[in-house]
């Protein structure tokens, strides 16, 4: 069930203001992502209190398995500055970032991540490895999770089930 695979982070601390307001953004690109079929995540990087960048999850539309939100936000981020080091940046994520977008991220070395849900079972940052803020790395990210991480369980809880039912349903038209 997708309700074991994902946390909320209800005991975190509360966010700021500042933070719901891009979380919000980067949820209604999550949406975005979902409505074109592909897991709902989305993100928004911000630097100088502008969005230099945004991305939703399209691995199934580009056929390519790096083009998650995370990866998409950071490459229009660079190209937006100029500059593939990104470190003034904030990057808001739905869902906590995977190994790959966690190591990425160490190599823009971005000032800070904001993520809603835990990912449970892949999550680079918290839930599996510590990727983001590990002392083994010359850069260490600064984490704060939790952020409407409500929002981001309930959509993604939602597509799943949407998901399950549409498989159940074609399974059934195929008479298996
Ligand atoms: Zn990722």
């Amino acid at each position: 069930m997708a309700s074991k695979l994902l946390d909320p982070g209800l005991d975190s601390p509360s966010a700021t203001e500042v933070d719901e307001k891009w979380m919000w953004a980067a949820l209604l690109l999550a949406e975005e992502a979902a409505a074109a079929g592909e897991v709902p995540v989305g993100c928004v990087l911000v630097s100088g209190g502008e969005v230099i960048g945004q991305g939703r999850n399209s691995p199934i539309e580009l056929l390519d398995p790096t083009a998650h939100a995370e990866m998409m936000a950071l490459r229009q981020g660079a190209l937006a500055l100029g500059n593939y080091r990104l470190e003034d940046a904030t990057l808001y994520c739905t869902l906590e970032p995977c190994v790959m977008c966690a190591g990425a991220l160490v190599a823009a070395r971005v000032r800070r991540l904001v993520f809603g849900a835990r990912d449970l079972r892949f999550g680079g940052v918290r839930s599996k490895f510590q990727v983001a803020d590990s002392p083994l790395l010359n850069h260490r990210v600064e984490v704060t999770e939790g952020v409407l991480g409500v929002e981001a369980t309930i959509l993604l809880q939602r597509f799943f089930a949407s998901r399950r039912d549409s498989e159940t349903r074609s399974q059934r038209d195929n008479g298996s």
